[in-house]
C-alpha cells in the first residue's frame, strides 16, 4: 500500500501533508552569495573576454580551419567558464527575488553579460561573414565537431543585413514595434474582472480570473470565461492595431531580409524547413476528427449534450482530486523512469540525491517551472511549485526529463553543441510524461481513476497538438490577408480566428460569442520579430508520441537509441535526431505515428467507460 501512491492519494492523501521544505543546494556551484569564490569567477570571467577580444577581434574573417577550431574552443572555454557564475546568480535570484543579496548578484551578473555580449558582438558577426564568404571552411575536417552549428550559422547570415542596418532596427524596435507587447501585457494586469465565484460576485485580478478557467464548477467557469473574453473584446480594435502594425511591420522586414516567407525566420530557427511543418500541419488537419471523437466523448462523460468552449480541458465532475506528497511524487517519477531502463533513471536519481530539486512554494520565489542545465556538473537544476496536484507530478516528470536530456548531452557534446532547437529539446520531457502516464494506469485501481487521467492527459495533448494548429493557421490566414492587401480591423482578424478555431473543432464544441476575442490574450502574437513560435510545440508533441509508438514497437531494443538521440544535443539538426531513433521525419506519412497514440489513448478511454 505505502508504495502505491495513488491508491494512497484517494482515501488518505487529505491527512498526508508536505512536512520537509523541498529546496535545492548550490553549494556545488559556489558555497555561498557572499564566498571570495564569486568575485574570483566573475574576474576570471572577464579576463577571458578580454583576452578573447584582443586575440580575435578584426581577424575571424581571415581564419584557415585550424584558426577557427582555436576560436570556437577558446568560445566554449570563456562561455564555460561563465556559465557556472551565471546559473549560480539566476539560480539563487528564482528562488528568492526578495533577498537583497540575490538580488544584487543577479543584477550584478545581468550587467556583466550585457557588457560581455556587446563587447563580443564582433565574433557572431566576423563569423557570420567567413562563413558567408569562404562556405567551404564548413566541411573542413578539422570542424567536423562544429559542423552543424557552423551550417545553421550559414543559413542565418543569408539573411542578415548590413552591421549598421542591424543596429538600426534593435534601436528602432526597441521604442516602436517592441512597445505593443507592452501594451498588450500593461492592459491585462491593469482591469479587473467581474466574476462569479461559486455563486458570490468577485472583482479580480487577470491572473486570478484566468486561474477559474478550468473551475470544477461549470458555472464559474463560464462566468470566467465571458467576464475575462468579453472585456478584451471591448478593446479589440486597440488589439487589431497593436496586431495589425506587428504583421505588417514583419512582412517589410522579411521582404528585405529576403525570407522567402513570413514563415522562413522560425523555421531557419528551428533548424527544420517548410515542407515537414506542411505535411505536419496537414495531417493534424486530417487527424481533427480524431480530436472531436475524443471531445464527443467526453461531453457524455459529462452529461453534456455538446461540450462548452469553457468545457474542453474542464475536470471531469466525478473526478477525484487527487493529491500526492513530493516523496510519493519523486518514487512515481522514478519508478517511471527505471521502467524504461534503470540506467535511464541514473540521471533522475542523482538529481534528487544530490538535492538539485527546489520544489516547495514560498514567498519570493518565481513561479512556474524549469530545467536549467549544468554544464560543468553534467547535471541541472529543477526549480517548480509542487503543490500535491497531479499536474504537478507531470510538471515534474516533465522538467526530469529535460534534466536526462542534459544529463547525456552534457557527457557527449562540446558546449556549442548544447544548444537544442524547442522541437528537439522537449524529446526526453515528453517521453517522460508518457512514461509516468503509463505507470499511473498500470498503478490505477479503479476505472474512474484511469478515467480522469485519460481526460487530463487527452485535454492537454488536444490543445498542444490541436488548438496549437488552428492558432498557426490564424497566423497564416493574417500574412495572406495582408498579402491580398484585406484591411485587418478588428471584426476580421476575429474573423480569421474563429475559422481556424471550427476548422478544428467544428460542431464538436458550442462557443461563447466573446471567444471570438480569444486570440487578444496570447502574449506571444504581440512579441515582434517574434512570429510563427506556435508550431514547434507540435511538432514536439508528434515527434515524441511517434518515438513513443516506435519503443512501444521496439521494447528494450529502443532504449539505446533514444540514448544516442539525446546524447547528439544540437550537434545534427533535428531531421538527423529522428533517423537516430529510425524515424524519417520528412516523409509525409511520418506525422501518422503521432496521431496513433493519440488514438490509443481514445481507445483506452472508451475500453473505462
Ligand atoms: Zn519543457
Amino acid at each position: 500500500m505505502q508504495n502505491n501512491p495513488i491508491e494512497i492519494s484517494l482515501a488518505e492523501a487529505h491527512t498526508l501533508t508536505i512536512t520537509q521544505p523541498i529546496t535545492w543546494d548550490l553549494t556545488e556551484l559556489f558555497p555561498s552569495l557572499i564566498d571570495p569564490k564569486v568575485n574570483q569567477a566573475i574576474a576570471e570571467a572577464t579576463e577571458l573576454a578580454d583576452a578573447f577580444e584582443k586575440t580575435y577581434r578584426g581577424k575571424i574573417t581571415g581564419l584557415s580551419a585550424d584558426g577557427l577550431l582555436q576560436c570556437l574552443r577558446d568560445v566554449e572555454a570563456f562561455e564555460t567558464k561563465f556559465s557556472d557564475i551565471a546559473l549560480f546568480s539566476s539560480l539563487s535570484f528564482s528562488a528568492d527575488r526578495t533577498k537583497l543579496q540575490t538580488q544584487a548578484l543577479n543584477d550584478r551578473v545581468d550587467k556583466l553579460s550585457a557588457n560581455m555580449g556587446k563587447q563580443l558582438a564582433f565574433y557572431s558577426l566576423e563569423l557570420g561573414s567567413l562563413v558567408k564568404s569562404n562556405p567551404q571552411i564548413i566541411k573542413a575536417k578539422a570542424l567536423s565537431n562544429y559542423r552543424h552549428v557552423l551550417e545553421r550559422i550559414r543559413r542565418r547570415v543569408e539573411h542578415q543585413l548590413s552591421e549598421v542596418e542591424e543596429q538600426l532596427i534593435i534601436e528602432k524596435d526597441q521604442f516602436g514595434v517592441n512597445a505593443w507587447e507592452e501594451l498588450q501585457s500593461k492592459w491585462l494586469n491593469t482591469r479587473l474582472f467581474d466574476v462569479t465565484v461559486l455563486g458570490e460576485k468577485k472583482t479580480l485580478s487577470y491572473g486570478e480570473a484566468n486561474g477559474l478557467l478550468p473551475h470544477r464548477e461549470r458555472a464559474t467557469r463560464e462566468s470566467a470565461n465571458r467576464a475575462i473574453y468579453g472585456l478584451l473584446g471591448k478593446d479589440g480594435e486597440v488589439f487589431s492595431s497593436a496586431l495589425r502594425s506587428i504583421c505588417n511591420d514583419w512582412v517589410t522586414v522579411s521582404k528585405r531580409r529576403k525570407y522567402a516567407s513570413p514563415m522562413e525566420s522560425s523555421l531557419i530557427a528551428n533548424d527544420t524547413e517548410g515542407d515537414i511543418i506542411g505535411n505536419l500541419l496537414k495531417t493534424i488537419e486530417e487527424g481533427a476528427a480524431t480530436y472531436r471523437r475524443y471531445l464527443k466523448l467526453k461531453a457524455k462523460l459529462m452529461s453534456l449534450p455538446t461540450l462548452g468552449n469553457h468545457d474542453i480541458v474542464a475536470p471531469l465532475p466525478e473526478s477525484p482530486e487527487l493529491k500526492f506528497t513530493f516523496q510519493q511524487a519523486q518514487d512515481l517519477a522514478t519508478q517511471a523512469y527505471s521502467r524504461f531502463d534503470p540506467q535511464y533513471a541514473l540521471s533522475v536519481k542523482e538529481l534528487f540525491q544530490k538535492h538539485h530539486i527546489d520544489a516547495t512554494p514560498r514567498f519570493g520565489k518565481r513561479n512556474g517551472a524549469f530545467c536549467a542545465g549544468y554544464y560543468n556538473g553534467k547535471s541541472a537544476y529543477i526549480l517548480q511549485s509542487f503543490n500535491g496536484s497531479l499536474t504537478d507530478v507531470y510538471t515534474l516528470a516533465h522538467e526530469l526529463g529535460h534534466a536526462t536530456h542534459d544529463w547525456y548531452a552534457s557527457r557527449s557534446q562540446t558546449l556549442l553543441n548544447m544548444n537544442v532547437p524547442s522541437s528537439v529539446a522537449e524529446t526526453a520531457s515528453i517521453f517522460g510524461e508518457l512514461l509516468l502516464t503509463d505507470q499511473l494506469l498500470n498503478e490505477a485501481k479503479t476505472n474512474v481513476e484511469r478515467k480522469a487521467l485519460l481526460c487530463m492527459v487527452l485535454d492537454e495533448a488536444g490543445m498542444t497538438t490541436f488548438q496549437v494548429t488552428a492558432r498557426v493557421w490564424f497566423e497564416q490566414a493574417l500574412y495572406a490577408s495582408i498579402e491580398q492587401g484585406e484591411f485587418l480591423d478588428y471584426k476580421t482578424i476575429c474573423t480569421h480566428w474563429t475559422k481556424a478555431r471550427d476548422h478544428i473543432y467544428g460542431d464538436a464544441v458550442t462557443w461563447f460569442p466573446e471567444m471570438e476575442a480569444e486570440w487578444t490574450m496570447k502574449p506571444h502574437y504581440y512579441m515582434a520579430n517574434y512570429r510563427f513560435y506556435n508550431y514547434p510545440y507540435v511538432y514536439a508533441q508528434m515527434f515524441v508520441y511517434a518515438l513513443y509508438e516506435r519503443y512501444l514497437e521496439e521494447g528494450k531494443a529502443f532504449v539505446p537509441k533514444l540514448v544516442r538521440a539525446l546524447s547528439a544535443g544540437g550537434s545534427v539538426s533535428p531531421n538527423e535526431i529522428g533517423k537516430i531513433v529510425g524515424l524519417n521525419v520528412s516523409a509525409p506519412d511520418f506525422w501518422n505515428g503521432g496521431l496513433k497514440v493519440f488514438e490509443r489513448l481514445i481507445v483506452d478511454l472508451e475500453k473505462v467507460i
